[in-house]
């Protein structure tokens, strides 16, 4: 069964516009103050365009919402989710399993990688969707032990010193907060993993 693509769509949107004011405060600490306010216009500008999305297959569906963080999202989530849900498009077949899941995820984490120059432990959303990849292409992954892996990643960044991003101009400063793109990354997981599981 190909997977529902319009829940997926609805409900991470929904839960990424929720989270604004919280990815907000948390680039506040880090940053410029932007990440929430940047996903939730980039998400808003999906849903506009949520009968087109729907009415193509995954692969077309999710290029399009990369293109359109892409135009939308202002500041370097834009381009960088952009490439993620553009990659995906690129290489998830229209029914995927788990394992073609991971792969993917492998592909666009490279794609990610080569487009933002960094790497794990930069202290970025790649923190999170790097274990999350590993862990699907491992076998055996359940929907809590997907939640409960993003959740720990994200977590793990607040130790971090940031290597990437504006977060890096701050040095030994940015050390003791959560990475915003990691809480975001963290938010779309459990979103879909609510849908995929029935929960939401
Ligand atoms: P900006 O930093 O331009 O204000 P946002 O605030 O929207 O853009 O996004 C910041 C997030 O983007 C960071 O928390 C981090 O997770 C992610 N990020 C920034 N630079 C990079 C990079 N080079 N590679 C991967 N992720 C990055
Ligand atoms: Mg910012």
């Amino acid at each position: 069964m190909a997977p529902p693509l319009d829940s997926l769509l609805d409900v991470v949107a929904a839960r990424i516009i929720a989270a604004a004011d919280e990815l907000t405060a948390l680039d506040s600490a880090i940053g410029d103050a932007d990440h929430g306010l940047n996903m939730k216009r980039g998400f808003e500008a999906v849903l506009a365009e949520r009968a087109a999305i729907l009415a193509k297959p995954l692969g077309e569906a999710l290029k399009t919402v990369g293109m359109t963080l892409v135009m939308k999202v202002g500041g370097a989530s834009g381009p960088l989710y952009g490439t993620l849900f553009m990659t995906l498009g690129k290489e998830l077949p229209e029914d995927p399993a788990v394992a073609d899941l991971a792969r993917a995820l492998h592909g666009a984490i490279d794609a990610l990688k080569a487009r933002g120059k960094a790497d794990f432990d930069n202290k970025t959303m790649l923190d999170v969707l790097g274990p999350v990849a590993t862990h699907l292409g491992g076998g055996g992954a359940s929907f809590a032990s997907v939640r409960a892996l993003a959740a720990e990643r994200a977590q793990a960044t607040v130790p971090m010193k940031a290597i990437k991003g504006r977060a890096s101009f701050l040095g030994d400063r940015s050390i003791g907060h959560m990475d915003p793109g990691a809480r975001s990354s963290q938010i779309m997981i459990e979103a879909v993993c609510d849908v995929l599981e029935g929960r939401a």
